[in-house]
């Protein structure tokens, strides 16, 4: 059979090491993975795993789980049970219950080591608990929680200050043998966050989490995460990523995903290459690319559709593209895989591009 040519990247993958977030590799070895967090408290036990299910099939690799209190702590065995996909425990000043999510059976927990008071002395003890479950850890490092020491020394969360305190949080699992981490070093300013991560990868192997913290409401996280995310993948730096958004965590994922697949970290699926519009238009490009979209949204094959508004570009994008509409004088020429298969007037556009899509996806397998 013929070997299909893996699509070209920006960058080969920084080498690092690999660890395990339960069944998910992270490192240069595996692919990138898209995290997302649950919003749900997590004592809701049947309303997380909804959640938890929502972000399975719309193709999140690992989620996290916030445990607050006691309460939350003593669900995380059912959890991480019914869980499809590794589950996280996320867990700020309290130590102890960092020793539940690992008996619990969490595939990783975060710890937010200037969060957590007395952590040196309890590293060694996590160090133990985590090795002997094939726990994996996340020294999470946030703009927001620095340690008082790196404060009073940077008086800010300057790049350096966030990559002083990852390094001598690593340093703390190391002394205890402990290699099974990863590390984010996160902020809320993506020209901070980039040259956190890209001083932080020149200090160590470690695989990195990458996340611009707080990044804000859907459309300015999108942009945000979307411009530091590329501007880190594009020179190899990341081995996991999660975008926050202030919109529900099926969206963060959407958005990684579309990152990873815009940087060919995954393959595309299902693309709209669609003009833009202008004068020359001599049909609603907008209204005929959202009902297209709408209309092949879950698809999950890689097919590339055309949805183009005159016969300048038209013709050219529509048969570059496995589908495609070249718009003009009230019709469409509709084609599939370079030829022209017919024209249909244009009320009739979209129901015929959705139907040749199923057709098309239907050959390469979605079932
Ligand atoms: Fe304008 Fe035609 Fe190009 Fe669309 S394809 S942007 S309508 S020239």
């Amino acid at each position: 059979p013929r070997v299909k040519e893996a699509p070209p990247v920006l960058a080969p993958r920084r080498p690092t090491r690999q660890i395990k977030v339960g069944s998910v590799g992270v490192g240069s070895e595996s692919p990138v993975s898209v995290q997302s967090m649950t919003t749900t408290p997590t004592t809701d036990i049947n309303a997380t795993l909804q959640q938890i299910a929502e972000l399975t099939a719309s193709g999140c690799d690992i989620v996290r789980v916030a445990c607050p209190s006691q309460d939350d702590a003593d669900v995380l065995h059912i959890i991480a049970k019914k869980s499809q996909i590794p589950v996280i425990a996320d867990i700020h000043f309290q130590p102890k219950y960092v020793f539940t999510a690992i008996e619990a059976g969490c595939a990783a927990v975060r710890v937010n080591p200037g969060n957590i008071r007395k952590f040196d002395d309890q590293v060694k003890e996590i160090a133990r608990a985590a090795n002997d479950h094939g726990t994996s850890i996340r020294i999470g490092v946030n703009a927001g929680s620095l340690d008082k020491r790196i404060m009073d020394k940077y008086g800010k969360a300057t790049p350096e200050a966030l990559v002083e305190s990852a390094v001598w949080e690593a340093s703390l699992f190391e002394e205890h043998d402990f290699h099974d981490f990863k590390i984010s070093v996160k902020h809320n300013d993506p020209v901070v966050m980039v040259r956190a991560y890209e001083l932080l990868a020149e200090k160590g192997d470690w695989p990195l989490h990458l996340g611009v913290t707080e990044a804000g409401p859907a459309f300015q996280g999108t942009i945000k995460s979307a411009t530091a995310f590329g501007a880190l993948l594009s020179q190899g730096i990341g081995d996991t990523i999660r975008v926050s958004l202030s919109a529900p965590p099926v969206e963060e994922v959407k958005v990684g995903l579309q990152i990873l697949q815009s940087l060919n970290l995954r393959e595309r699926k299902l693309e709209i290459v669609s003009c833009p519009s202008c004068g020359r238009a001599q049909v609603d490009v907008y209204t005929l690319a959202e009902q297209v979209t709408a209309g092949l949204e879950g698809m999950s094959v890689p097919l590339r559709v055309a949805v183009m508004g005159c016969v300048v570009n038209g013709p050219g994008e529509a048969r570059e593209a496995d589908l495609g509409v070249a718009s003009g004088n009230g019709k469409g020429q509709i084609f599939v895989r370079g030829e022209v298969i017919k024209t249909v007037p244009e009320h009739d556009i979209v129901a015929t591009l959705i139907e040749e899509a199923n057709r098309l996806a239907a050959e390469m397998g979605e079932v």
